[in-house]
């Protein structure tokens, strides 16, 4: 069968949309159990891995050479330079060290942060439903060969160039090739050979995504042959562009420069007035410069954020969006849904109610056949009553798409949706078997499930009868239904008050419930529009769907932290509320409102209709757009908003929120449009990912204040020295050492600070609040002039009692590099005690603390640091005097901590909480 002249260059060039489906199988070499592993290791090596060639990350040389790509990096390579010029070898020599000595800080952070980018990338996988070897599997969208047969569904990705084979209400949205943005119904009907790729409806082409429908197909083409890679040659993986928050602050970095630069020009003047030797003048001002502008601070930044993605990763969350870390912070409400969300989505049928009003409970739990089916005396069913409900069982088995599976070992496998796997479950326990029932039945035409059409139908030949079952929830399904199941198992006209009735009672006991129905259909049924004849109810079933055990907890610490949480679900407004009392999300019926209630926001005004989603905690009945109106609303009442999606159709609703999070068993559709994903799908993921967020913008303030705070108390000691008239209490090379030296290690450490307690129970910050707050105001300005006034004082008295300028300027060096080192724990915390924050939540804090003192002492010992640096050894006594005195900066910001009683800097937004 295995066709050995196919080529990348003949599955190019065939003109697949004008063969008939049939046949492409054989010319492709396709048998119907699909490819062996033999063959397909095979094809492999004749076509290569199904992905386009990316674009290669850089390596580290490049980051490194990168480094030196800043106007400051220039300044400082004139200034060595320069001293080369003049002969002055060492000070060249050790310029070029410190550059050198940063751009390795620079590559660390940067290589850190790439790594973490692709890691993530590595996670946003597509895979693909193949048949192999006779079994249906799911694998990573690159193994795809040519000749694979491959199953897709609404939301899917196309993984590759298809030939299709079948299709069920198949529609694609092709607009990534053909710009045409409605969606094209597909047909596995050849076509002419020189139509174009817009117009071949039996093609589905790589890039395209599945709107609607069911398709099987054989991949014809895969990565660079298909249409797709014949046009993008690379495709860079989603370029996401650098963070508001990175922006801005290399924006600030910049008003900083202009204004230091400003600055230090007119000291240069001051100082050179003074009879400083100009070459002198110009290292300094070079120096003060570098001290004065946070150049590290965006890089800084990048990886405080960079790391924040790792740490949610770690929490099943993955940014696909560093701008989403930032926003995290914010949020101040959850639009989450409920199934798969707030619950497991394990389905398990509890109980079936025949229309004439028997109540039968089903035992057993999970996705496994086993369990027994028991009447209201708690005897196994027996008789009509048995006989009716294997009708139902039978046909909610034919309209259904899922599998589960007894294996060999004696355990379930199952795959599908969660509420077909039950429905099959419960036919296993009814002593049936699904397959069998399928094979006698065969299948002529259906109406695949959608979210939003709430049921499924599948028209199917029983002897010379096409029948028609469906499921689906009640209010879509009894509109159907002209007569129900009576007794001896006819039909008797439907009373729908009573059905009506009884479904209410189920579903203000939590359940989701479903009705069955079947009937005969009437003439010939159009395979891609059939009619739905009048149907018979068979009966209502109930599914309990258990609350995820971490999730009670989360939404207890979103109220704690100022976060709203409300729910929007496709379910009935009783099963959502049943699930919304037990989550403490709302107790109360008047805040349930279902799409229908909810109304159109064109009909009445638009700030009623704001209103009135704010007064609601729970949405039921949701369609995709008016979830879309729902986000809508919430951002216009000045909430910041996350939702939740999984669906094809929740794309716009991720897209207009603040924060879209897409679930890990979502489409690949809803994935493409989030900006995280949560791979777990749980609700509990989401309040991590928003302490997460907090964590990392605490950091980002943390570094910024370290970085701002001590740049400002160098250029003030320098200015009250020079006002007073005292000497320069540090040289060029010294300045140059504290900043790109040892207060870098600082910076970089902070960034890595594990979050201070606390965090989720304060309300969210405001998006609009900058960094610099009052409070960072404050602390800056104070911590500033802390440090600046201790070292000047001790500059001053060290000069006053007999110590040389070379002894003293010595002890004032290691003193900064000391009142740094102390600093560096005022700024874990803006609020709380430094000694509060836990050591354990950041190790390398202190290993940047002591490396940083480290390569202070060894200068202090080797002679060629010793020569440039002006220092030397120190004397004991030396030491814990400068130790005691640089401590005094954690005194003072403790008083300052203790005295403000910091009030949490942001309010809330508008509305309350519960
Ligand atoms: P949710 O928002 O809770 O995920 P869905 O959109 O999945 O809700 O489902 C909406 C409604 O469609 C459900 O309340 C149920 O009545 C019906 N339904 C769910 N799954 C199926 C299915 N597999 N077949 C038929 N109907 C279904
Ligand atoms: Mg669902």
């Amino acid at each position: 069968m295995t066709d050995l002249s196919l080529t990348p260059d003949r599955s190019r060039t065939t003109p697949w949309h004008a063969i008939p489906a049939d046949d492409v199988a054989g010319q492709l070499g396709s048998p119907e159990e699909g490819l062996s592993d033999a063959e397909v290791a095979r094809r492999r090596e004749i076509f290569g891995e199904n992905a386009l060639p990316e674009k290669r990350p850089p390596t580290v040389i490049e980051v490194f050479l990168r480094q030196f790509m800043s106007p400051l990096i220039y300044v400082l390579l004139a200034a060595g330079i320069i001293s080369l010029l003049f002969a002055d070898f060492t000070d060249a020599a050790f310029i070029f060290v410190v550059i050198l000595i940063n751009a390795v800080i620079g590559t660390f952070q940067e290589v850190k942060a790439e790594r973490s980018a692709t890691a993530l990338q590595q996670m946003l996988k597509i895979y693909a439903r193949v048949i192999r070897g006779g079994r249906e599997a799911t694998i990573p969208a690159e193994d795809l060969v040519p000749g694979d047969r491959v199953a897709l569904e609404s939301g899917d990705r196309v993984p590759a160039d298809i030939r299709i084979l079948t299709t069920r209400s198949l529609a694609v949205d092709e607009s990534l090739l053909t710009g045409e943005s409605h969606a094209v119904r597909k047909d596995p009907e050849p076509v002419d050979a020189n139509l174009p790729p817009s117009d071949r409806l039996g093609m589905l082409y790589a890039g395209s995504t599945v709107m609607t429908g069911r398709g099987t197909g054989i991949v014809v083409a895969t990565g660079q042959h298909t249409e797709i890679g014949q046009i993008a040659e690379t495709v860079t993986t989603s370029e996401t562009g650098k963070p508001p928050l990175v922006l801005r602050m290399e924006d600030f970095s910049r008003k900083i420069s202009i204004a230091v630069l400003a600055a230090t020009g007119l000291l240069a003047i001051i100082v050179l007035g003074q009879g400083v030797p100009p070459l002198e003048v110009f290292f300094l001002a070079v120096a003060l410069a570098v001290s004065a502008i946070p150049e590290g601070l965006p890089v800084a930044l990048t990886v405080a954020l960079s790391i924040a993605t790792s740490r949610m990763a770690g929490r099943n969350v993955i940014v696909r969006f560093l701008a989403a870390v930032e926003s995290l912070g914010s949020c101040t409400l959850i639009a989450s849904d409920k199934t798969g969300t707030l619950t497991v989505n394990q389905q398990t049928a509890r109980v079936v109610l025949l229309p004439t009003g028997e109540e039968i409970s089903v035992t057993g739990a999970g996705y496994a056949g086993e369990g027994e089916i028991l009447d209201g005396a708690g005897d196994p069913v027996a008789g009509s009553v048995r006989d009716r409900v294997e009708s139902l069982a039978r046909a909610a088995t034919i309209s259904n798409e899922a599998g589960l599976e007894r294996t060999d070992a004696g355990d379930w496998t199952h795959r599908g949706d969660a509420i077909d796997v039950a429905f099959l479950a419960l036919t296993y326990k009814m002593g049936l078997d699904p397959a069998g029932i399928r094979q006698s039945m065969p299948s002529v035409a259906e109406i695949p499930f959608e979210s939003e059409r709430r049921y499924a139908a599948v028209w199917y030949r029983d002897g010379e009868e096409v029948r028609v079952a469906v499921k689906g929830a009640v209010e879509t399904v009894l509109p159907f239904c002209l007569t129900m199941t009576a007794g001896d198992g006819r039909g008797e006209p439907l009373d729908p008050d009573r059905v009506q009735e009884e479904h209410d009672t189920l579903t203000s006991r939590g359940y989701r419930v479903l009705a069955v129905a079947g009937g005969r259909a009437e003439g010939p049924v159009s395979v891609d529009n059939p009619e739905m004849p009048p149907l018979e109810l068979l009966g209502l079933v109930g599914f309990m769907d258990p609350i995820r055990p971490d999730v009670p907890d989360a939404v207890r610490r979103c109220r704690r932290a100022g976060v709203d949480v409300v729910m929007v679900t496709g379910d009935h407004p009783a099963t959502a509320l049943a699930i919304a009392r037990e989550l403490e999300i709302t107790d109360s019926p008047d805040r349930v409102v279902t799409g229908a209630e909810l109304g159109d926001p064109e009909v009445s005004t638009y700030s009623e209709f704001v209103s009135r989603v704010q007064g609601t905690r729970v949405f039921a009945r949701v369609t995709p757009l008016q979830k879309l109106r729902i986000v809508e609303a919430y951002r216009e009442s000045g909430a910041f908003v996350a939702v939740t999606g999984d669906g094809v159709n929740d794309a716009p609703a991720l897209r207009s929120a603040n924060i879209g999070v897409a679930m890990g068993s979502g489409t690949d559709v809803a994935k493409d449009t989030a900006s995280l994903i949560v791979t777990d799908d749980d609700f509990a993921s989401i309040v991590a990912g928003i302490e997460e967020g907090r964590y990392a913008y605490d950091n980002v303030r943390k570094v910024v204040y370290l970085l701002i705070s001590t740049g400002f108390a160098e250029v003030l000691l320098f200015l009250i020295a020079l006002l007073i008239g005292l000497p320069l209490p540090l040289l060029a090379v010294q300045l140059l050492w504290l900043n790109l030296v040892t207060n870098g290690i600082q910076g970089v450490a902070l960034a890595f600070e594990g979050g201070e307690p606390g965090v989720m129970d304060r309300p969210p910050r405001r998006p609009e609040e900058g960094i610099f707050n009052r409070l960072m105001i404050e602390e800056t300005l104070l911590s500033g002039v802390t440090i600046a006034l201790i070292a000047l004082g001790a500059w001053h008295w060290l000069l006053s009692n007999g110590w040389d300028e070379f002894a003293a300027r010595n002890l004032v060096v290691l003193l900064m590099v000391l009142l740094e080192n102390f600093h560096v724990f005022n700024c874990r915390s803006e609020y709380l005690s430094a000694f509060r924050i836990p050591i354990s939540r950041n190790y390398f804090l202190i290993a940047g603390v002591v490396a940083a003192q480290g390569i202070h002492i060894l200068a202090l010992y080797v002679p060629f640091l010793q020569d440039v640096l002006q220092v030397q050894p120190v004397s004991p006594v030396e030491w814990v005097t400068l130790l005691v005195l640089a401590s005094s900066v954690v005194v003072v910001m403790e008083i300052f901590k203790a005295v403000r009683k910091h009030r949490p800097p942001a309010h809330q937004t508008g509305y309350g909480v519960g």
